[in-house]
């Protein structure tokens, strides 16, 4: 501890007094050091894809717009680039929404195997053009649960996408849901036969920005917000969200969701 942490906590107040002062000194420092972080972060995922587009748009000016074939696959990189951009952006915007809780959850009651099963639907086509095998585990008797459908879907839309993403052709992507023993949350689980996640990174894995591999999220069209935002929306229901992997193997994410109580209000 530094002599100014310690002039900063006063000398009258005793032993029990100056520990409080201290654990908010660095708690803020904490903070500080996060939001430098986050900052960077923010930075350099704005400045790779512009600088790509900068090159890409100086090549063309320096000629290859004369070929036509060549042009065409520049201007497509721009476009990519310039998707993943608005994607971040987006993504940012929401968080800092979530953040200052700017937007209350507009919940509603909504059947569970419904919600599920539009998310199936709304990624059969581009899993099974990659060869990935979609199954879903839920009843179509599994109730009704009380959430912000976009906001769950968009959750859903993270991790099965995340699934899609780090899975190969030949994989599976399960989708299961049932009712908890309690009877008063629901489970949905997400789980896949793809790559897997190290051991030693799951645990910072929902942290905004932070992932297995840059090139390889990126090159995938990932900003690195996902699990991030997934977490948030989650919690703002009252629920929970896990993540549990075996490297070369699989990866399964879980998370909780209220059942709809009648006249249980927001519960
Ligand atoms: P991204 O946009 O990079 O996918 P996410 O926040 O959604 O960002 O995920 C963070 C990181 O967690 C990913 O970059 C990837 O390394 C890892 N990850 C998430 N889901 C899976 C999965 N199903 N299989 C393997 N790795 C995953």
């Amino acid at each position: 501890l530094s002599p100014i942490h310690r002039r900063e906590s006063g000398t009258e107040i005793g032993v029990s007094g100056t520990i409080a002062v201290l654990q908010d000194v660095t708690e803020q420092e904490r903070l500080d050091m996060l939001r430098r972080e986050f900052v960077a972060n923010v930075s350099h995922e704005l400045r790779t894809p512009l600088t790509t587009i900068k090159s890409y748009t100086e090549a063309l000016e320096d000629g290859a717009l004369d070929d036509r074939a060549v042009a065409g696959r520049f201007v497509g990189v721009i476009q990519n680039e310039t998707e993943r951009m608005i994607r971040l952006v987006t993504d940012l915007l929401q968080l800092s929404r979530m953040d200052s809780k700017e937007t209350a959850l507009r919940r509603k009651k909504a059947d569970l195997f419904e919600l599920i099963e539009e998310v199936a639907e709304r990624f059969a086509f581009p899993l099974r053009s990659k060869g990935i095998e979609l199954r879903l585990n839920a009843s179509p008797e599994l109730g009704t649960v009380n959430v912000d459908r976009d906001q769950i879907d968009q959750v859903l839309d993270n991790v099965v996408s995340n699934a899609m993403k780090y899975t190969g052709e030949g994989g599976r992507v399960t989708l299961d849901a049932h009712r908890l023993e309690d009877g008063r949350r629901y489970a949905i689980v997400v789980s896949d036969t793809g790559i897997g996640i190290p051991k030693e990174e799951i645990g910072r894995i929902f942290e905004r920005f932070y992932r297995v591999d840059k090139a390889r999220s990126r090159g995938m069209g990932g900003t690195g917000l996902g699990l991030a935002i997934a977490r948030e929306i989650v919690e703002a229901h009252g629920g929970e969200i896990a993540i549990e992997s075996d490297l070369g193997q699989g990866t399964r994410v879980t998370f909780t969701i209220p059942a709809y109580a009648e006249g249980g209000g927001d519960k």
